[in-house]
């Protein structure tokens, strides 16, 4: 390795640091995870000529339209989902550049994500495969209607936004089982968590977001 390399190196490894304290600071207090943020390499789920941006705390276009989120989100939908216990089963809806499965995927035993965007999806693929990361199942399909065939899950984490809660998707949670999603239009988004009870649902605002919309169909 020339110094040079050990240079950019080291000045990353301090950029993502710096990201991980900076987490803390807005709030983020399960440190498993702030330690899955802290071991997966952000800037290898952007563009290369963004990934110099890539330990800020800031959404970044990952092409189609879509972003990957803004790091502060991915570790709050991750923290609500996992508080209140451990969780086996994850069905994520919008995989997109793939960051939240892979932060999510040391901390469940398992995850089934779902796009609709058929290239986002085959690029986050490689980039699970390059990670030898390999408790993730990934779907190329319409994600809003989950996936009856893996249900029902423990956690649903959703990051587009509907209109408001899909009970599809409620209705794949086991009970107890919590989903966390944007809902709304996109200039009057709140994060909610959604607890599966015996006879129906109940369901809590976290904080105001803005994601991209949640789609039908696929491409
Ligand atoms: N978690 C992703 C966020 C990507 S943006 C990341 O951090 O990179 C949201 C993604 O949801 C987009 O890629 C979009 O194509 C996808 N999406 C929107 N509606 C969908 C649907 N009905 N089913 C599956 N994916 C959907």
């Amino acid at each position: 390795m020339t110094p040079g390399n050990l240079g950019i190196g080291m000045t990353s490894q301090r950029t993502r640091e710096r990201l991980i304290q900076r987490l803390r600071d807005e709030g983020i207090r399960d440190h498993h995870v702030l330690d899955s943020m802290r071991n997966t390499p952000r800037h290898l789920f952007v563009d290369e000529a963004l990934a110099s941006r890539a330990y800020e705390d800031t959404a970044l276009p990952i092409g189609n339209g879509q972003t990957i989120s803004q790091p502060y989100i991915v570790a709050r939908m991750t923290e609500a989902l996992l508080e209140g216990g451990p969780l086996e089963s994850v069905m994520e809806v919008g995989t997109g550049s793939g960051y939240q499965t892979a932060v999510l995927a040391p901390l469940v035993r398992r995850v089934y994500t779902t796009e609709r965007i058929k290239v986002l999806l085959d690029q986050a693929r490689r980039r699970f495969q390059a990670l030898k990361i390999r408790n993730i199942v990934t779907k190329h399909t319409d994600g809003g209607m989950g996936l009856p065939e893996y249900a029902p899950f423990d956690g649903i984490i959703v990051t587009a936004a509907p209109e408001g809660i899909p009970l599809a998707l409620v209705e794949q949670l086991c009970p107890g089982g919590r989903m966390v999603l944007p809902i709304g239009r996109r200039d009057e988004q709140a994060l909610v968590r959604v607890i599966r009870t015996t006879d129906g649902y109940e369901h809590e605002l976290l904080e105001r977001v803005s994601f991209v919309p949640l789609v039908t169909g696929v491409s």
